[in-house]
C-alpha cells in the first residue's frame, strides 16, 4: 500500500529532514563510488610526473581528506538540485518544507556554501534558500517508498555548459549538420571548450533534440546515471563510446595542463523535436561530481542509498602524499617583488608561506571605483570563495579551492596595475589583456587545483581579517595566513601562457580528429 503524508506528523517531518540533511552532507563530502572508479582509471591512464598527474594526485588526495573529515570536496557546492519521485497521494508541501530545513541546516553547518544570491539587490541569502532555490523536481511514480536523488554542480562546469542550434559552424571542427555526426561535432567542442574552467577532467550529459529549456534540463538528467552503465539505445551506445576515445585523444588533461586524461563519461539522450529546431545541449560536469540518492520509507527513514553498493566500502582514493614534491619548488613568501615574479616561468611549481588574500566577482567589480580596503602592494590575490565558519568566536576555513578566473578578465589587469599586484592565483588560465598586464608590470599567475578545497583548506594557518562582507561570506576579501600552498605558474611575465598553449594543441587535435 502506497505511504500517504497527507497526515504527515512532526514526528515524521524531522525524520524526513535528518534523512534529507544526511543525503545532503554525503553527497558534498563523499564522491560516489563509479565516479571515484572513472578518476582512478584517468589517474593511472596519465603520465606519471606531469602537471595533470600532478593535479589529479592533488584532486585524489583532496576526495579522502574530505570523506574523512566530512569536509566539501569542492567550495563551489552549486545549486542544490533534487529529483524527488513520490507516490500517488503524498503531500510534497511537506516534503519540499523539509528539503529547505535540511538545506538551510547543511549550510549552517558549513556542508553547503552559502550560494543563493537575489538576482536582483546581489544580496545573498546567507541559507542557500531563495526564489527557486533550492531547485526541486517532483515526479509521481507507482512504487511506496519516497525517492530523493540530489545533484551538486559548481558555477565553474554549469557556465561551461552549451546548447548548439545545429547546423552551425563550429571552431576546428567546420559545419555540424543535423545527425549524428554533427551531435558528435557538438559535444567534442564543448569538451574543448570547458578546458580547465570546468575542471577536468569531467563529464557531460546530452539530449539531442527537445526545446531550449527542456533540452538543458534533460541533458543535466543524463548526469544521474552512473559513469558505467551502458545506454539502452544501441546507437546513442556507439556515439557515447566514440565520444569518449576521441574526447580523450584531445590532451585536455586535468585541470587543462594538457594531458591524457579529459573526460570521464558521456551520456546522451534523445527527446522530440520542432520541425524548425534542432539543438544539441551539452551539461557539463567537472571531475567533482557529486551525486546521490536514497530511498525512504514511509517514516521517513533511509531505506536503501542509490549509486552506493553496501557490498563495497569506500575505497581510499591516494597513490602517495598529495602533492609530492621535488625540492626544485620556487619557496614564496609575500610581500612579492617585481623581480622574484620576472624570474619565474610557465611551468614552474611555487610553495607560498605567508599572507594572501581572497577576492572575486564583487572584490573585482569594486575595486575597480574604490581603494583596496587592505594593502595589495606585492599581495597575492586568490580568486577563491570559501566556506567559512565561525568557531569559538574565530573564522575556520571549511573548504577553499579556486574558482574560474576568467570572470576577473574585464578587471584584472587594472587590480594589478593600480594596487601592485604580483600574483593572482585562480584556475582555468586568464586573458590576452590579463596577460599583457602579467608581462608589463612584472606579475604571474598560478594555476592552484580546482575543486581541491579540503588540500587548499588545510594549507591555511590562520583567518586574519575580513573586508567586504556586505558581499556575503563566499565574495567577502578575506585575509589569510597559508603554508606551503602549492599552486603552478601558468601564466609568466615574459607573455607566455601555458592555457593558450594547450588551447591551441587541443584545438589542432580536433581538427585532426574532424580530418580523419
Ligand atoms: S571542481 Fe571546479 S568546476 Fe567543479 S564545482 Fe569545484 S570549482 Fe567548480
Amino acid at each position: 500500500m502506497a505511504v500517504c503524508y497527507v497526515e504527515i506528523s512532526g514526528a515524521v517531518m524531522e525524520f524526513l529532514a535528518s534523512s534529507l540533511l544526511e543525503l545532503i552532507i554525503q553527497t558534498s563530502t563523499n564522491l560516489p563510488p563509479d565516479v571515484r572508479a572513472a578518476m582512478s582509471i584517468a589517474a593511472n591512464a596519465e603520465t606519471p610526473a606531469t602537471q595533470s598527474s600532478q593535479a589529479l594526485d592533488i584532486i585524489l588526495s583532496n576526495v579522502d581528506m574530505a570523506n574523512d573529515d566530512e569536509g566539501p570536496i569542492c567550495q563551489d557546492t552549486g545549486m542544490p538540485t533534487f529529483i524527488i519521485h513520490t507516490p500517488v497521494g503524498v503531500n510534497q508541501i511537506r516534503i519540499k518544507q523539509a528539503v529547505r530545513e535540511a538545506v538551510a541546516e547543511a549550510t549552517r553547518l558549513g556542508k553547503l556554501r552559502p550560494n543563493s544570491v537575489d538576482s536582483i539587490t546581489g544580496k545573498n541569502s546567507g541559507n542557500n534558500l531563495g526564489v527557486e532555490t533550492p531547485v526541486m523536481h517532483f515526479e509521481q511514480w507507482e512504487e511506496d517508498d519516497i525517492e530523493i536523488k540530489l545533484i551538486l554542480k559548481g558555477g565553474g562546469c554549469e557556465n561551461t555548459n552549451n546548447q548548439y542550434s545545429v547546423p552551425c559552424e563550429l571552431d576546428h571542427l567546420g559545419r555540424a549538420d543535423r545527425n549524428l555526426e554533427g551531435v558528435r561535432q557538438c559535444i567534442l567542442h564543448a569538451v574543448w571548450l570547458a578546458q580547465g574552467k570546468g575542471c577536468a577532467p569531467g563529464a557531460v550529459g546530452v539530449c539531442i533534440g527537445s526545446d531550449r529549456a527542456h533540452g538543458y534540463e534533460l541533458a543535466k538528467g543524463q548526469l544521474f546515471r552512473t559513469l558505467d552503465d551502458v545506454n539502452a539505445d544501441p546507437l546513442l551506445a556507439k556515439l557515447e563510446s566514440e565520444i569518449m576515445e576521441e574526447a580523450n585523444k584531445l590532451g585536455v588533461g586535468a585541470m587543462g595542463f594538457g594531458g591524457k586524461s579529459s573526460l570521464i563519461g558521456c551520456k546522451i539522450t534523445a527527446a522530440n523535436r520542432l520541425p524548425a529546431s534542432f539543438f544539441v545541449s551539452v551539461a557539463y560536469d567537472c571531475w567533482a561530481f557529486r551525486r546521490l540518492g536514497v530511498r525512504l520509507d514511509a517514516t521517513g527513514a533511509i531505506v536503501k542509498w542509490l549509486y552506493r553498493d553496501p557490498q563495497r566500502p569506500v575505497e581510499r582514493m591516494a597513490r602517495g602524499e598529495g602533492f609530492p614534491l621535488t625540492g626544485r619548488e620556487v619557496v614564496l613568501t609575500p610581500p612579492l617583488t617585481e623581480a622574484q615574479m620576472r624570474a619565474l616561468k610557465v611551468g614552474d611549481v611555487v610553495l607560498i608561506s605567508g599572507e594572501m588574500f581572497t577576492g572575486r566577482d564583487n572584490v573585482h567589480a569594486y575595486l575597480m571605483k574604490n581603494p583596496p580596503p587592505m594593502d595589495l602592494n606585492g599581495a597575492v590575490l586568490y580568486h577563491c570563495g570559501p566556506v567559512m565558519l565561525q568557531e569559538g568566536g574565530e573564522w575556520k576555513v571549511k573548504a577553499a579551492g579556486p574558482t574560474t578566473s576568467i570572470r576577473e578578465e574585464p578587471y584584472q589587469a587594472d587590480v594589478i596595475k593600480r594596487y601592485g599586484v604580483r600574483a593572482v592565483i585562480g584556475k582555468g588560465g586568464m586573458g590576452k589583456k590579463t596577460l599583457g598586464a602579467l608581462q608589463e608590470f612584472g606579475a604571474v599567475y598560478l594555476n592552484a587545483i580546482g575543486g581541491a578545497a579540503q588540500y587548499y583548506a588545510r594549507t591555511v594557518e590562520k583567518v586574519l581579517g575580513v573586508s567586504l562582507m556586505e558581499f556575503g561570506i563566499p565574495e567577502a576579501m578575506w585575509q589569510v595566513r597559508v603554508r606551503n600552498f602549492a599552486a603552478i605558474v601558468t601564466m609568466d611575465a615574459h607573455g607566455n601562457s601555458m592555457h593558450a598553449d594547450v588551447e591551441r594543441a587541443t584545438g589542432e587535435r580536433l581538427e585532426a580528429l574532424q580530418k580523419a
